[in-house]
């Protein structure tokens, strides 16, 4: 079924670079259709250099708002009017807002969607019962970080490639500090191990993870997408870990994001999820 697009349409965006691969605009569109809302979610490829250009110019149009992808999910704070909290902790932003006189809200839906996605996929899975481990210290690992101490963990163990990166960030958020040396240890006793590094991407360098040193019932996530099944997941697999996707936190992101962007939650019973999984493999 196709839609109309009129003068009313609400119109939304993924801004990035590169975007054309984004997943966001086949999730919200299907939620938009099946809810029959007068809406269309597209993406904008902004050349590195023109973020702020670009949204100093869109935020007085009638455009809804847009979220932000790689790399500007930091400039996306500076162009902020007002600063969600848990965007202000993560020091990065995903969505923006624009409401009366140019008024831009800035807002980070990737630690609620990290939240979601264990939630759906691992609902046996506690946040404050014990030790969760966080690989990485970029922004993802911040979020991730920030998300698991709201939800009540009082032990989250941060493990980097570049140590000082891990103790900047433990330091600043309140949590512990491991060198990638040091990653048995960290594992011994966690309730879940998440992958906020790149390791993994398609292409990129494997994770070289200690998974065997985690107990029997240590939930594994990657928030890697591309491929579903990491190779970080295809081991805890092996080991008989229980597993969470990232493409479960990119649909999890994305559903604060459409009702912030179109002002209703996203309809029950759209499989998105399958949606997306056939654009991931066509
Ligand atoms: P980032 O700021 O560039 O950080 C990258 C992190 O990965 C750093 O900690 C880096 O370690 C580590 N790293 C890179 N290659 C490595 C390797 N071969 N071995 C070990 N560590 C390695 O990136 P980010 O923005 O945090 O994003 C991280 C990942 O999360 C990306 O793949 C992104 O797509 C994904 N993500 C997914 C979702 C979702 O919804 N599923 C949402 C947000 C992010 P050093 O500090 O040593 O360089």
């Amino acid at each position: 079924m196709s839609r109309t697009v009129r003068g009313t349409t609400r119109v939304a965006a993924v801004v990035g670079h590169p975007v054309a691969h984004s997943l966001s605009p086949i999730l919200h569109n299907a939620w938009l259709e099946a809810a029959d809302i007068d809406g269309v979610y597209v993406a904008l490829d902004i050349a590195e250099g023109g973020f702020r250009h670009v949204v100093e110019g869109l935020r007085t149009t009638s455009l809804a708002g847009v979220n932000v992808t790689l790399p500007f999910k930091e400039d996306a704070l500076a162009v902020a009017t007002e600063v969600h909290p848990r965007a202000r902790r993560a020091l990065a932003a995903n969505l923006l807002i624009f409401g009366p006189d140019g008024a831009v809200t800035a807002d980070n839906t990737d630690g609620l969607g990290l939240l979601a996605a264990l939630a759906e996929q691992a609902p046996q899975f506690e946040a404050a019962a014990g030790p969760v481990v966080v690989l990485g210290a970029g922004g993802a690992a911040r979020g991730a970080v920030g998300a698991l101490l709201d939800a009540g963990c009082t032990d989250v163990r941060i493990v980097n490639r570049t140590f000082a990166r891990a103790q900047a960030l433990a330091a600043d958020l309140g949590s512990r500090a491991f060198a990638a040396a040091e990653a048995e240890a960290a594992f011994v006793g966690a309730g879940a191990v998440i992958n906020a590094t790149s390791a993994g991407l398609a292409n990129s360098g494997a994770l070289n993870a200690p998974l065997a040193a985690t107990p029997a019932s240590c939930v594994v996530m990657d928030m890697v997408y591309k491929p579903l099944i990491t190779p970080f997941l295809a081991q805890a697999q092996a080991l008989g870990r229980p597993i969470v996707d990232g493409l479960a936190m990119l649909i999890g992101q994305a559903r604060p994001s459409f009702e912030a962007l179109f002002g209703q939650p996203p309809p029950a019973g759209v499989d998105v999820r399958a949606l997306a999984l056939k654009a991931l493999n066509p």
